[in-house]
């Protein structure tokens, strides 16, 4: 399979609009302005698309000392199949705190969030937990990348919490296989064996991106995936998330302070005084 960098591939609910041409120095999804009809015809793909996860009326409050401090006042928010979601607000709004509540890494303290037509907010902690290994591939500003392990290892090593030892031994030439042609998704087959410190910027989120995909998650979460990258890095990201929600029909919902990187998305909602708006 061969590197992603350069595609320029729009999602699902675009397609309407004829595909740029894979010309290297693409614009972004966004810079030509639908029309009318097409704005409509974009919205009843939208309305037909059955709905992947969804927040219902959520709240969190955290205490600090004894004080309760709401940060989440009422979140709800649809995300359908396949839809590339960008959220922004600024910083200490709760994008990270509702990015947790989405992954059920965190709970509400009130509200629900469902999965298609289920009820993942409240399932028991060992079921959420292999649920959320099933379901979400996650990315961050800061990678996370273990310092110790090669890029190889650091993709792998999802697979190794999600098996037992004697059950990743026996399947770890296909485990590798996977690992590879990850790494080759992203671009970086010439750095299989490299530490993160022998890594860039970019590389490091690259090695992420596969790490978060090893799973074979329905979809991915991506918290400031660009905020610690350069103008030019970060549109490469950017780049290999598009065409993954493109080709793959992966959901992905990406919190952002960038409104230019937020604006690649299919759709971008706001986070405002602990509640959601379109924008
Ligand atoms: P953002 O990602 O938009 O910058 P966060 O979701 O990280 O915002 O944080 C929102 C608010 O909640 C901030 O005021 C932050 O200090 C507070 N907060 C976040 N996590 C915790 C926590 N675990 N305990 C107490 N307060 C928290
Ligand atoms: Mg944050």
């Amino acid at each position: 399979m061969s590197s992603l960098q350069t595609e320029s591939t729009r999602g699902p609910h675009h397609q309407t609009v004829p595909a740029e041409d894979s010309g290297g120095t693409s614009s972004p999804a966004r810079s030509d302005p639908l029309t009318d009809i097409e704005k409509l015809l974009e919205q009843s793909v939208a309305e037909s698309t059955p709905i992947h996860l969804s927040a219902k009326n959520i709240a969190k409050n955290y205490f600090r000392g004894r004080h309760e401090v709401p940060v989440l006042k009422g979140v709800d928010l649809t995300i359908r199949k396949g839809e590339f979601l960008s959220i922004i607000g600024q910083s200490g709004s709760g994008k990270s705190t509702l990015l947790h509540l989405l992954g059920t890494l965190d709970a509400p303290s009130s509200g629900e969030i469902w999965l298609e037509n289920e009820r993942i907010d409240n399932v028991p902690n060992r079921q959420r937990d292999v649920l959320r290994n099933r379901l979400f591939g996650m990315i961050f500003q800061f990678y996370h990348l273990l310092p110790e392990l090669s890029v190889m290892g650091n993709v792998l090593a999802p697979l190794m919490i999600a098996n037992t030892t004697f059950g990743y031994l026996r399947q770890r030439r296909e485990f590798r296989r996977r690992g590879q042609e990850l790494l080759e998704l992203v671009g970086l087959e010439h750095r299989v064996k490299h530490k993160p410190r022998q890594l860039s910027g970019g590389e490091m989120q690259r090695t992420a991106i596969a790490r978060a995909l090893i799973n074979q998650p329905e979809i991915l979460l991506a918290d400031e995936p660009t905020g610690n990258l350069d103008h030019e890095t970060g549109t490469e990201i950017l780049e290999i998330l598009r065409t993954l929600n493109a080709r793959q029909n992966l959901t992905i919902v990406m919190v952002t302070h960038d409104h230019a990187i937020a604006g690649q998305a299919d759709r971008t909602v706001r986070l405002e005084a602990g509640t959601v708006v379109n924008v």
